[in-house]
């Protein structure tokens, strides 16, 4: 590999792209004292000199040798599925080792190898990088090496945060930080390198927000009236009585359409907690004041569930309602763009890939977007870009604490639905194994009751790796449970036939639906009572809540079973964790703990994205500090050094402010 092919791999201009690649995590390389009893799953740290090095299979999966420790115990050691150890190991080396203890198989299950005269084994800590496919690294490191031994870079470095608030904090020069960060000599060196990028990316987060706030109190708009008595007839037709916080919300966004600004708002509520009514509701003020609609969802699924429920609600009002998706026949799609632009429709339900899509409203009054995890400004930038003159609403099913979401979310203004049309949900969320029977006798169960089945599997075709296919669920599952009671849906199967698949489906005519993640987001089945997951650490844990939220949406009981097969007990915290809490307010929590900004995982990976070293729930502290220095620079705009800072800031939306 050369430099360049590095700087492509990790989509890096300049140095300060390589080394905005923070390690993923550290790992402790403190020697643990070992002696028998050995405690069962807990992790040691050793050093001592291998013996007896011998590889049970022919590729080399299965490693066996005995560690001599340089304190005197002898360990029986295993390597799985590392085959390319045969080749680094030999019998009398002396290496560092991490393993766990495994009571079952009287084993250390090994998962590092380290030489002993490594840098991380002399400083007990190695930082840890998520590197793309291809990428070494030592090679990385090596990269690292070169770029901060050249004392010449220091200046290269694009650090504008005022120099005011670094003495504030007594933070020390970037430089001098990213060492620290990827050369740590101990744990303390690594958390003062750290507090630097932590207080630069925290203030540049809410500075963002306040100047998007700011530029978005100046969208204005013209205020039309809205017949509330006509809105209260709507509300009254609704097959149901709003929640007390259905009520809320609505009052908040019916006095946003009526005032001056446009309205900014999210609306926040758990699975089930009725957005959609709030969504439709909404939607009808703004056809009460002559405007046109949109709303927008992410899955053609459930843009489709949301057309035939707004077709049932709006049928006796005279609203005009279509839908419209990436996958609909070019010809029917010309014909309802031409009808949006000549006003002739009301209301549109849509994908939200239409967003990007060149096609223009008459006269576009309101804009819903449907499960939109929003937790970083630099999403909002752009959907603020894409709807500069309507009234903005948000939806999302990951709620966060109000005092989190002060920061978070602060560009924002928020409505929460914290109560739920059926109470509390009774779901019930086991974690088993793919072996174990409850998952047949579950399946059997519900089939028999006349409650629907869904079951997920994380890709759709079949290869060598080991995760479940949607076609190897489906092969299996019509053979276990009759093929009559099977459909199966992802998103390689055509607009056509999904469409039928899924009315099946709903309407009971198939059981049981094994499909990928395209159920996701606010499908409602009434009835299902069983969710499975197959190979559930696939997924994300705001993923799995929302996969949950699929069950249990009448109230019933319900069941959800999360498979997994594999033995990391990262992993199987993180499901435990789903066990023990069924809210999604302690699953944002959660996520937003160890996802950062709950960015996608591959621009985390990129360097690109908005948070890579703090996260809202740990950093809450830097947060609040950067919020009050943000205020003081964007009210002080006439120093030099602030203005500076605030044009460094890469905005999308660049704000007239300076
Ligand atoms: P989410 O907030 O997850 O999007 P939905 O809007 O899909 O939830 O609502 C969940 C279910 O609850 C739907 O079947 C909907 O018809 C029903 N529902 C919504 N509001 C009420 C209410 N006030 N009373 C009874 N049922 C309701
Ligand atoms: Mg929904």
């Amino acid at each position: 590999m050369t430099e360049r092919e590095l700087y492509t791999l990790l989509d890096a201009s300049n140095i300060e792209d390589i080394l905005r690649h923070f390690p993923s995590r550290y790992e402790d390389l403190t020697v643990t004292p070992v002696s028998a009893p050995y405690v069962d799953s807990k992790r040691y740290v050793v050093k001592g000199t291998i013996k007896n090095l011998r590889s049970f299979s022919r590729n080399g999966s299965f490693i066996h040798f005995y560690m001599h420790s340089f304190s005197g115990e002898v360990i029986p050691c295993v390597i799985y599925n590392q085959p390319f150890y045969m080749n680094v190991l030999s019998s009398d080396c002396e290496k560092l080792i991490v393993a766990y203890y495994k009571e079952n198989r009287k084993s250390f299950i090994v998962s590092s190898v380290i030489s002993l005269d490594s840098y991380a084994a002399q400083t007990g800590i190695k930082p840890c990088y998520s590197l793309p496919k291809g990428v070494s690294p030592s090679f990385f490191t090596n990269c690292l090496k070169k770029i901060l031994s050249n004392e010449n870079n220091r200046t290269k470095l694009f650090d504008k945060v005022p120099e005011k608030y670094k003495n504030k904090y007594k933070l020390i020069d970037a430089f001098d930080a990213y060492k620290m960060i990827h050369f740590p000599k101990d744990h303390v060196q690594k958390n003062e390198g750290l507090r630097v990028f932590k207080y630069q990316e925290a203030l540049a987060y809410v500075s963002k927000a306040m100047i998007l706030k700011k530029e978005n109190e100046k969208r204005k708009k013209i205020v039309l009236d809205i017949d509330v008595q006509k809105g209260k007839e709507f509300i009254s037709s609704l097959p149901f009585k709003l929640t007390e916080g259905q009520r809320k919300a609505v009052n908040q966004i019916y006095k946003d359409m009526v005032s001056k600004k446009a309205m900014y708002r999210l609306l926040q509520g758990d699975v089930g907690s009725g957005k959609t009514a709030v969504a439709f509701i909404s939607l009808y003020f703004n056809y009460l004041r002559g405007k046109q609609g949109v709303l927008l969802s992410p899955t053609f699924e459930l843009s489709k569930q949301h057309y035939q429920n707004a077709i049932k609600i709006f049928s006796s009002f005279s609203v005009k309602v279509e839908l419209i998706t990436g996958q609909m026949k070019a010809s029917r799609r010309k014909e309802i763009i031409s009808e949006i632009k000549q006003g002739k429709i009301d209301i549109v339900i849509a994908t939200t890939s239409i967003i990007s899509d060149d096609f223009t409203f008459e006269d576009l009054g309101l804009t819903i977007i449907d499960e939109q995890q929003l937790f970083g400004v630099k999403q909002r930038e752009k959907l603020l870009l894409k709807c500069s003159t309507s009234d903005l609403l948000m939806m999302s099913a990951t709620p966060i604490p109000r005092s989190m979401s002060q920061i978070i979310n602060y560009d924002l203004d928020v409505s929460s639905i914290e109560d739920s049309p059926f109470g509390k949900r009774l779901v019930k969320t086991e974690v088993v194994r793919s072996s174990d029977p409850l998952i047949s006798a579950a399946i059997n169960k519900c089939i028999s009751r006349d409650r629907q089945v869904f079951v997920v599997v994380p890709k759709i075709e079949e290869n060598n790796r080991s995760t479940k296919s949607t076609e190897e669920v489906y092969r299996e599952y019509k053979l276990r449970y009759k093929e009559e009671n099977v459909a199966c849906l992802n998103g390689r199967i055509k607009k056509e036939e999904r469409e039928k698949i899924f009315d099946d489906f709903t309407s009971k005519k198939k059981k049981i639906l094994v499909s990928t993640t395209v159920i996701e987001v606010g499908v409602d089945v009434k009835e299902a009572g069983l969710l499975i997951i197959y190979d559930s650490n696939c997924f994300g844990l705001s993923s799995l809540h929302q996969l949950r939220g699929r069950i249990g949406r009448t109230g019933d009981f319900s069941l959800c079973l999360l498979i997994y097969d594999g033995i990391d007990e990262e992993v199987k915290e993180k499901l435990n964790f789903l066990k023990e809490h069924d809210d999604g307010y302690s699953v944002s929590l959660y996520d937003l703990k160890n996802r950062g900004s709950g960015s996608y995982q591959g621009e985390k990976q990129s360097g690109k994205s908005e948070l890579l070293v703090c996260n809202f729930v740990d950093d809450r502290a830097v947060f609040t500090c950067a919020r009050e220095d943000a205020e003081e620079i964007l009210n002080n705009l006439d120093k030099k050094e602030n203005k500076e800072y605030i044009s460094s800031l890469d905005l999308n939306n660049k704000p007239h402010l300076v």
